[in-house]
């Protein structure tokens, strides 16, 4: 798999891959590129910055590096790129879901693409024979989450991209929690990965983004990019440039907040104000198996479980003092984040539940910090 046999390895292609973008004036980091409208004729041959620009599209051939991709095409936020893979659908087709899925995508779905004639089934994926069930003869995609938001169940990609081909459908991942350092999901037989770059890719709480990588060049892959340059969401410059510098210490990151995530997890299993730890590292997490397998680490995001309810989990979450009650993550800062409440009306995630990024702070605070809001 990538990352482990290829050369040059994954962290100096962090380091390197976008480095081209510059070789006039030497400048060891790539310039950041604002201009919206290009002089007809110039070299890179750039019109109009909806269309393209240097700056993403250094940040796309990076993107597709990492994943080892055929094509990266990258938008303004993580929906708008898991939007542009929904699109490339059309009316009457069906798209399989999984149950525990970052809810801003189930509502996407549920809410606007059914209103156009997308059918879907939502399942369990976690159980291959829920997925085959419900494939139907115009299923043309299969959508996984793995680690997902907010349960961390694990989807056995490699099974259900053969589940997914063998009934000549796509399979699409979304990656975001587990990063193209810790999973490679193309590797695993997706026909494209997803990422909300908004997280581990940017990694400083400071940009919007969102990128899909695809295995192959193809007719799906141009409605894609129409749906990127015709539809309009874009990363700015700005932004792209931001996350250009993030991702050059992503692999360092990762695996500190991998091993940060791994520390803070075993501390909670053994707490006793905390009846559920959901993190795929424990061997007590049902999906432990697949996730050794699938996975080069276990990620940094952990949900736990808390006893006494919905009141005592929002209790905790405003008594941590290093960890910030704040939505999102994947940033170098702790942050906690009490989720049903955040969720739609009707949502499945438990009212005991809080989700937490694990920073890149020592350890040994945010243990200290958990410690004394649990207490
Ligand atoms: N996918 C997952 C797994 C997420 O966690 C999120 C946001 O939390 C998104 C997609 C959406 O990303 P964005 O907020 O950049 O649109």
């Amino acid at each position: 798999m990538r990352g482990k046999s290829t050369t040059p390895r994954i962290e100096t292609i962090a380091i390197h891959a976008a480095r081209n973008a510059d070789q006039k004036v030497g400048a060891v980091v790539p310039p950041i590129h604002l201009s919206t409208t290009y002089v007809r004729g110039n070299d890179g041959d750039f019109e109009y910055s909806r269309t393209g620009g240097p700056t993403r599209l250094a940040l796309e051939e990076i993107l597709n590096r990492l994943e080892d991709g055929a094509g990266a095409v990258a938008f303004a936020s993580g929906m708008a790129a898991v939007a542009a893979v929904f699109q490339s659908f059309q009316h009457g087709d069906h798209v399989i879901l999984p149950d525990d899925t970052y809810f801003g995508v189930r509502k996407f779905v549920t809410k606007i693409l059914a209103r156009w004639g997308l059918a879907y089934t939502i399942v369990d994926m976690t159980d291959l024979e829920n997925v085959r069930n419900a494939l139907q003869p115009n299923t043309k995609m299969i959508w996984a989450e793995s680690p997902s938001n907010p349960m961390l169940k694990i989807v056995d990609i490699a099974a259900v991209a053969d589940i997914a081909h063998n009934a000549g459908a796509k399979l699409g991942v979304d990656a975001t929690w587990s990063t193209p350092i810790l999973q490679h999901s193309l590797a695993l037989g997706a026909d494209y990965a997803v990422h909300s770059t908004t997280k581990y890719l940017g990694g400083h709480n400071d940009l919007l983004g969102g990128v899909v990588v695809v295995r192959e060049k193809n007719v799906f892959f141009e409605r894609i990019r129409e749906m990127q340059v015709t539809g309009g969401s874009v990363p700015s410059g700005f932004d792209a440039w931001l996350l250009l510098r993030g991702i050059r210490t992503l692999p360092y990151r990762m695996r500190a907040h991998c091993s940060n995530a791994m520390k803070v997890a075993c501390f909670l299993e053994d707490h006793p104000q905390i009846h559920t730890v959901h993190y795929p590292g424990l061997e007590s997490h049902p999906g432990h198996e697949i996730a050794k397998r699938q996975m080069e680490d276990f990620g940094g995001m952990l949900s736990v479980q808390v006893k006494g309810g919905a009141k005592k989990a929002a209790a905790v979450a405003r008594s941590t003092k290093v960890f910030l009650r704040a939505t999102s993550l994947g940033g170098v800062e702790s942050l906690i984040d009490h989720r049903a409440p955040v969720e739609d009306p009707g949502t499945k995630t438990p009212d005991d539940l809080l989700r937490l990024s694990v920073g890149l702070e020592h350890p040994d605070d945010l243990i200290e910090d958990l410690a004394q809001a649990l207490a």
